[in-house]
């Protein structure tokens, strides 16, 4: 994005399609779960920030679907860490007990989400929370694109849309603008690089970020099982996956759960001295025929058998990767570059920022116009060193070099 204070002009070098969401956008996506994040300070407060803007601004208020969200589990460990997530909430002292409910009982359980049967949910505990729901993502962006475009902010799509390289004044360390892949040049007063995974695959980002696929797929519901399912809360199991209630044309998305795969090249971002191992995404939107590794079917199999057992036998179709960009400690990154002045990151969102969307950007124009609080600043700092393949995930991410099944390139 190139942003010109002087001119309050807003450019928006956006993507390969012209499409709003672009059609590699993590958020080109059914849905998505709004839930609170505690894990410090500035998460807490983004998450409550876009809480309120979901359930009450009038741009984004018709694309939350607050039907609640359960975490549930039948695990030691995992009720375990339910519990601690439960305490968490309650310490917090902002009155979060009203709007999460312990569910200790099957009954309790079955009291949430009728569609499960009691032998489904032997052994379950559960936490319910009110606040929880899901975003229609897709439909959220493209209304904030045409929200944008009304305000006057140009696009920019195709080569004209696609970063190359910034802009440098002669001092040869201040931004004025960038450059696209069809030789366009944006003048401005500072650039802000929000890439998603892509990230860092444009500028050095000395290793801060690795980007990974998570996956997801789709099955249909005929109306009248479609209807069995309207409004039921978004259910999520950290060692299984989760789902969504059908969308209006009856299709459920079931996620499976896991640590991510990379995608490692010798690949140069901008600003490296010579080519470097990066994970580089592989998008679906330039990869049509591309759908997810071998493994992965079996995962979402398994959800499914946990979660919509009756639907085990339901054809997958939509088989997808998606790309995030993982920090080591899953904070954002959201700074000026320590070399480049004027030149800011808007990255890192560690696979959990769709939520983000109404209110990130206010902190962004924080950044810019120097009055970001501290906490923010320091949690978003830029800060090499640490273990972005692991993150903060269970298990380090795999390659999908060693993952079989996902390419279906046409053979030459
Ligand atoms: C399967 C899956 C499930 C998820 N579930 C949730 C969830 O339930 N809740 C939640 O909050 N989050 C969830 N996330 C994470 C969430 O989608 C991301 O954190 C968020 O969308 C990242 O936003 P972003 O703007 O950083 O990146 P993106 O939305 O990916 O946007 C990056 C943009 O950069 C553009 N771009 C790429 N290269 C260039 C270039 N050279 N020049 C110009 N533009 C370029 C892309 O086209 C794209 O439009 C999920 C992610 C996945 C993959």
């Amino acid at each position: 994005m190139a942003h010109s204070r002087a001119s309050t002009k807003v450019v928006v070098a956006g993507e390969v399609v012209r499409s709003i969401p672009s059609l590699q956008s993590a958020g080109h996506d059914l849905n998505k779960i709004m839930g609170i994040r505690l894990r410090n300070g500035p998460d807490l407060q983004l998450s409550l920030e876009s809480l309120d803007m979901w359930q009450h601004d009038e741009l984004f208020k018709p694309f939350f679907h607050q039907v609640g969200m359960i975490d549930c589990s039948s695990s030691k460990e995992g009720i375990e860490n339910l519990r601690r997530k439960y305490q968490t909430l309650l310490d917090a002292g902002i009155g979060l007990e009203k709007t999460n409910v312990w569910l200790e009982t099957e009954d309790e359980i079955l009291a949430k989400m009728p569609n499960f049967t009691r032998e489904q949910v032997k052994g379950w505990k559960g936490l319910f929370c009110s606040d929880g729901g899901w975003l229609a993502a897709a439909k959220a962006i493209n209304a904030i694109g045409n929200f944008l475009q009304d305000q006057g902010v140009k696009f920019g799509f195709g080569g004209a849309g696609t970063f190359k390289q910034p802009l440098f004044a002669a001092d040869g360390t201040t931004c004025i603008g960038l450059e696209t892949t069809d030789g366009s040049r944006y003048f401005a007063d500072k650039v802000v690089l929000a890439a998603g995974a892509w990230s860092p695959t444009l500028v050095d980002l000395e290793n801060q970020c690795v980007s990974k696929a998570w996956v997801f797929a789709h099955i249909q519901l005929t109306p009248q099982e479609a209807d069995k399912y309207k409004n039921v809360p978004v259910i999520y199991d950290g060692e299984y996956g989760f789902f969504f209630e059908p969308n209006e044309h009856g299709v459920i998305k079931v996620c499976d759960e896991f640590p991510g795969f990379s995608r490692f090249k010798q690949h140069q971002p901008y600003g490296a001295k010579s080519p470097k191992i990066v994970s580089v995404p592989r998008s679906h939107a330039k990869h049509p025929t591309d759908t997810y590794p071998d493994a992965s079917e079996i995962t979402i199999r398994k959800a499914i058998a946990r979660f919509l057992p009756n639907f085990q036998e339901k054809e997958l179709f939509n088989r997808t990767m998606c790309w995030c960009t993982d920090t080591a400690d899953a904070n954002l990154l959201i700074c000026e570059h320590p070399k480049w002045k004027n030149f800011i990151l808007a990255t890192g969102d560690s696979g959990h920022s769709f939520k983000l969307l109404p209110n990130i950007g206010k902190h962004v124009v924080e950044l810019l116009e120097e009055s970001l609080s501290q906490d923010m600043a320091d949690a978003w700092r830029w800060r090499p060193g640490g273990d972005a393949l692991r993150s903060r995930r269970g298990a380090p991410a795999k390659d999908l070099a060693d993952m079989p099944g996902w390419k279906h390139d046409a053979k030459l």
